[in-house]
């Protein structure tokens, strides 16, 4: 019997959770924060205590919490039927959003194969493509190229083609050779000759676009073999929120139509409004051949993923029954999941919700101004409600702090205190709001990393 067990203590005894180093979590002066409830932009803990979702609970939330339409859909489609099989069989919610999917995509030219979140979308978005070459008798192209730091998710297959610092050496036996080339991050990048500005990276750069050019030599040395190059469009989130110069995507595009390889965009964090456009590849005019979409798909009220596939692709499967793509996950394409996306994209109609995005994002870049007043913020660069803060132990020589100083992660830790929840990523630190968070909610979220900043790093 555990009835006299807090939820925290229960917690601590039986549960593991992702990404939380451990003995950080079982630190007896470390409180966790169990969430009762949430409305809107606010998360409240079951001792009452409110605090702002400032990392839209790890990017998946659009609209806030418990938002009535989103709610109702699921609550109709639950008096409906919850969940049955998506092999061999139908339901019209999956045939809505596909419908609704296509045509944000451009009607005819896409359609959608559904799973269960951001790793699945990618591990099929890669199996659709290795079997799509051979079906038009090209087998020989099966390599993957992608960018340095680059994430697409903790399975086997999405670490493969990931080139990320979480996946330490444990796994590399488990995983297929893919090609990094180096992420087009200006902050750090080695070809950058600007000596540093209290300004984003981006803005003040001074380079040949070397970044293009190792993409554009691999595909000249290797192309014939490559099958797809995949890449988190314009932001590259896990990495620390790196974003891309512009036009990078664009050209980048370009080189891998050149080449004959697919292109597969990641838009796990960037889709559904996050840039201030519906998709970040809309920026810059680019229509990719598959694209993995997961996090904000349901608004962030049900796992559910999609990979979006070029209708020219899905045809290499038509044909005999050894065309057959035998992928899938038990809940593939799951009705709830269909009914919250539902309702997720017809606010982005009712609400005007790209709208208020943009109108946000302007604010936030307003008041985030203030962190150049602290003499550790080496980087600060934004595109819509995404913010990246790069905090450096030396402004003039860029030097970061150790990755085991963990310094976003203990600056977040204290903006706890000022109702704030938020979490970075190595050196860096985020703020991803939803878009239902008001400008009033906004500068208190600025205010509370402002203070956590100050309090950890007195300046
Ligand atoms: C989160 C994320 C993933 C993985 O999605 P999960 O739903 O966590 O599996 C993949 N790519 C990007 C860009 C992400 O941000």
């Amino acid at each position: 019997m555990s009835g006299s067990l807090t939820t925290t203590e229960l917690d601590r005894a039986h549960v593991w959770h992702p990404f939380t180093p451990t003995d950080a979590w079982f630190d007896p002066k470390f409180q966790p924060v169990m969430i009762a409830s949430a409305h809107g932009s606010v998360l409240l803990d079951e001792q009452g205590n409110a605090y702002l979702d400032g990392n839209s609970s790890i990017w998946t939330n659009l609209h806030g919490h418990n938002h009535p339409a989103i709610n109702q859909a699921i609550t109709e489609q639950l008096g409906r039927v919850a969940h049955t099989s998506y092999l061999g069989l139908g339901h019209g919610p999956g045939s809505q959003l596909g419908a609704k999917l296509a045509e944000l995509f451009g009607p005819d030219d896409y359609r959608v194969f559904y799973s269960d979140d951001g790793a699945t979308a990618i591990e099929a978005a890669l199996k659709i493509t290795v079997q799509h070459f051979h079906q038009i008798g090209q087998p020989q192209r099966r390599l993957f190229v992608s960018l340095g730091n680059g994430y697409h998710g903790d399975t086997v297959g999405a670490m493969s083609v990931g080139h990320s610092t979480f996946h330490t050496g444990f796994f590399n036996a488990m995983m297929f050779p893919s090609v990094e080339v180096m992420q087009p991050g200006c902050y750090r990048c080695p070809h950058n000759r600007a000596t540093p500005l209290r300004d984003d990276a981006r803005q003040y750069r001074q380079c040949q676009w070397q970044c293009l050019a190792a993409l554009e030599q691999v595909l000249r040395e290797r192309g014939a073999e490559v099958a797809a190059v995949i890449l988190e469009p314009r932001v590259q989130g896990a990495a620390g929120m790196v974003m891309h110069p512009e036009g990078y995507l664009a050209k980048a595009a370009k080189l891998a139509k050149e080449a004959g390889a697919l292109l597969i965009l990641d838009e796990v964090m960037t889709g559904f409004g996050r840039t201030g456009k519906m998709f970040a590849a809309e920026q810059e005019g680019v229509k990719a051949d598959l694209i993995a979409l997961a996090k904000g798909l349901t608004g962030g009220y049900l796992p559910l993923g999609a990979t979006m596939v070029r209708e020219e692709i899905f045809q290499s499967y038509r044909g005999p029954i050894e065309r057959t793509f035998y992928h899938g996950h038990s809940y593939c394409g799951n009705q709830l999941g269909c009914a919250a996306a539902l309702a997720s994209l017809r606010l982005f109609e009712t609400e005007n919700t790209l709208k208020t995005v943009q109108e946000r994002a302007t604010h936030l870049k307003q008041i985030s101004q203030i962190f150049w007043q602290h003499p550790n913020v080496g980087d600060m660069r934004q595109d819509g409600l995404i913010l990246g803060i790069e905090l450096v132990e030396d402004f003039a020589t860029r030097r970061p702090f150790p990755f085991a100083r963990r310094i976003a992660y203990h600056v977040s830790e204290r903006a706890k205190k000022y109702g704030l929840l938020a979490r970075g990523a190595g050196n860096v630190l985020i703020l991803m709001p939803p878009y239902s968070t008001t400008n009033g909610q906004l500068e208190k979220m600025v205010e509370a990393l402002y203070r956590g900043l100050v309090e950890e790093l007195p300046a």
